[in-house]
């Protein structure tokens, strides 16, 4: 039986190893953190991320955990319309907590977790089977597939151009439990002069008590204060603008706040395949093309890696493989990079002619961005 080691059991881990162990392979999962545990916080799955998590699970029961979201459109922060929305956008949002639970239930039996245990070396060679070591013992497999985030050690040792850098932004995630929700609706995107707000109902589920999802961006550096006076600054930063931003921040507790600094690689790696012997290493989510959350196709795109790579590694030729998922993902990941940055340049926007210069390219920029065909994959035949 071939075997593989996944390093990180994010996102991009769980559905990775998941997918290698329902296709034949035996798997150890190696996470540092002492459980595998999803950040209290959503996300919004667009139509490829959907698409690539029903290919990786066709049994996943996807419906059951996510909830249609009708696209809000862009407004200011005034309530006037920037972009008006499109009827045919099909996304959906979905609690992490349920998300974790579902990939943790599709591991099966054939993967093994080490929890605690950090990665802290990989080595490769002509003769060699890729190995993996945390400063205690070594792990050989034909696989090696690095899904620890953008800080990857992996990535770290094999492609040390690619570093993780700020993107000049702060973002704040919460989940405002569905009791203490406004009425009304609730879902929208708004920009204002380097600021950014995006609330997302999660309908019925979020583990059957709905809530709305919320994500605020702001230019400039992680703020140094204590969550109470995070959330202070929050309500005053977007004190004014138009239902349900307001109402929503009124509605957040401190403790509900997820803080952090938007960072992206930069450049990309060289490569996202490194082959070793017979077998060899690839680079996979975060750890290969982290990006600001603009586009919201982080995850999305980890998904399409996996299942990208559970098709080619069924074949006989692992190398070859390798090298296939090499050069499928690394233009789609590229070019996905690219509008991505785009969009910080749209977010970051200030001054009169810049936001006039804005608000034009982001009515010609928006619909290739979210429609049709940028967004669409498909998994490799
Ligand atoms: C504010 C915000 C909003 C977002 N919204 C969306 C959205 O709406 N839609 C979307 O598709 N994407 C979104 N994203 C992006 C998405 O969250 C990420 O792309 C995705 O979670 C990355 O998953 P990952 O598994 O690659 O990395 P991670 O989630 O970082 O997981 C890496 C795992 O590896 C472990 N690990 C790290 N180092 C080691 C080591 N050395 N040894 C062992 N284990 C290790 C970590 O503990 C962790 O469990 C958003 C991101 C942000 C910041």
């Amino acid at each position: 039986m071939r075997t593989a080691v996944v390093v990180g059991a994010g996102l991009a881990g769980l559905a990775t190893a998941g997918a290698l162990s329902r296709s034949g392979w035996r798997v150890v999962l190696l996470e540092r953190g002492e459980r595998v545990a999803a950040p209290p916080t959503a996300l919004v799955l667009w139509a490829n991320g959907r698409r690539a998590l029903e290919s990786l699970d066709p049994e996943g029961g996807w419906s059951a955990i996510t909830s249609p979201v009708p696209d809000p459109g862009v407004r200011r922060p005034d309530g006037q319309w920037l972009v008006t929305p499109r009827p045919n956008a099909a996304t959906s949002v979905v609690h992490l907590e349920d998300l974790y639970d579902a990939l943790v239930a599709g591991l099966g039996d054939r993967v093994e977790i080490r929890t605690g245990c950090t990665v802290t070396r990989v080595r490769t060679g002509v003769s060699l089977r890729p190995v993996v070591s945390d400063g205690r013992s070594e792990i050989e497999a034909d696989l090696v597939v690095a899904a620890d985030g953008i800080d990857s050690a992996v990535r770290r040792a094999l492609a040390p151009e690619s570093v993780a850098v700020g993107s000049g932004f702060t973002a704040w995630q919460a989940v405002v439990p569905g009791f203490r929700a406004p009425d009304g609706p609730v879902s929208g995107e708004t920009l204002g002069t380097g600021y950014r707000f995006v609330s997302v109902p999660l309908g019925e589920h979020a583990g059957g008590q709905g809530g709305v999802y919320w994500v605020a961006t702001a230019a400039g550096a992680p703020r140094p204060e204590s969550p109470e006076t995070q959330l202070a600054l929050l309500r005053r930063w977007f004190s004014g603008w138009h239902p349900p931003v307001g109402e929503l921040l009124a509605a957040t507790h401190a403790d509900d706040l997820i803080p952090q600094e938007v960072r992206e690689l930069r450049p990309l790696p060289r490569a996202y395949a490194f082959p070793s012997g017979p077998g060899g290493v690839v680079l996979l989510g975060d750890a290969a093309h982290a990006m600001p959350h603009h586009l919201g196709q982080g995850a999305c795109l980890a998904f399409e890696d996996a299942a990208t790579l559970r098709t080619l590694a069924a074949g006989d030729d692992l190398p070859a493989a390798l090298a296939s998922y090499d050069r499928l993902r690394r233009p789609r990941t590229t070019s996905m990079v690219r509008q991505t940055r785009r969009m910080s340049a749209v977010v970051q926007a200030r001054g009169k002619l810049a936001l006039r210069a804005r608000d034009v390219a982001l009515s010609h920029l928006r619909p290739r961005l979210f429609g049709a065909p940028v967004p669409e994959w498909a998994p490799p035949e």
